[in-house]
């Protein structure tokens, strides 16, 4: 490829919504067979909001939001922005946390008022012992199949609370799928999320394949798997977890809402988090290594 075609198509992208930035990646998206879209973020818009839907017989309600909110305000998580809005909404007094951590795809971890809070995935608190989660499975099995995320509470190793947390898909996903489905490309899904919840997702949107609660450090080895089948890979995707994934793929391609980490990462930016311009990104491909040969 000759820099000046290369220079057309960068050029040209601008104005379809795509910018890129390595024109490398641009020749080998007209080769990709394979399209992998992180769930949140990507297919939905990211502005996820949560509401308390079930406490423990011996909890408060405004307690245990009260509670998770302040163990969520440290967090750089949506998921952890829309928990401390909750209880903000309802015109709650956040108190403060001391010993804030939060494991990576699992959730948040500190002492409230004396309490040990944690606020997490069923799986994340499964693991840290807590006791009583199960009262809560059917509630959790239902909200997973209209497609809802379920963040449990739990206050001193006993389940407290369910929040529900929803994310609307954005309005131009189910169109752009159409779109790369048309073009031959092969969709699969892939999302730290409960398998439930992402089938939900998937069967609304038609994506056939779906690779669930993954783990932040496991999405660039599932891209990678991919690649080793002969697969030519793009990963589309927008968060901090995302970038190894983007890295590791034949074509990053980041959301431009999404965080710093994942746009430096990419190869291709959809500026206006539309993916319709990964179609036209696909077309401008073409018609610069058409121009080149
Ligand atoms: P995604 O692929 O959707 O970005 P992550 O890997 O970040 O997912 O998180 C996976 C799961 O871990 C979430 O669906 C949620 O259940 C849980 N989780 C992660 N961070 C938090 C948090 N700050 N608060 C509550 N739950 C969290
Ligand atoms: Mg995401």
């Amino acid at each position: 490829a000759t820099p000046m075609s290369i220079g057309v198509g960068v050029g040209r992208g601008a104005q379809l919504g795509v910018l890129v930035r390595d024109a490398e990646a641009l020749e080998r998206l007209q080769r990709v067979d394979v399209v992998v879209l992180d769930k949140t973020g990507t297919l939905t818009e990211g502005r996820p909001s949560a509401e308390l839907v079930a406490t423990g017989a011996s909890f408060d309600d405004d307690d245990v939001l009260r509670w998770a909110a302040a163990a969520e305000r440290g967090s750089e998580h949506p998921l952890g922005g829309a928990v401390v809005q909750a209880a903000v909404d309802r015109g709650l007094e956040v108190p403060r946390a001391e010993g804030f951590a939060a494991p990576a795809g699992r959730g948040v971890r500190a002492q409230v008022e004396g309490r040990r809070v944690l606020v997490g995935s069923p799986v994340f608190l499964v693991e840290e012992g807590v006791q009583g989660a199960g009262a809560f499975a059917g509630r959790v099995e239902a909200l997973r199949a209209e497609g809802g995320t379920a963040v449990l509470v739990a206050v001193d190793g006993a389940a407290a609370g369910l929040l529900a947390v929803r994310d609307r898909v954005r309005e131009s996903t189910a169109g752009a799928l159409r779109a790369l489905r048309a073009q031959g490309l092969e969709l699969v899904m892939i999302t730290g999320d409960a398998r439930g919840t992402a089938e939900a997702v998937a069967r609304q949107l038609g994506v056939e394949r779906v690779e669930a609660e993954v783990r932040p450090e496991d999405k660039a080895a599932a891209v990678a798997s991919l690649r080793a089948e002969g697969r030519v890979v793009a990963m589309v995707g927008d968060g901090v977890n995302d970038a190894p994934a983007l890295a590791a793929a034949d074509v990053g391609v980041a959301m431009g809402s999404g965080t710093d980490v994942a746009v430096e990462g990419a190869g291709v930016v959809l500026l206006h988090s539309d993916l319709e311009a990964l179609v036209r990104a696909r077309a401008l491909s073409r018609a610069t290594m058409r121009n080149i040969r």
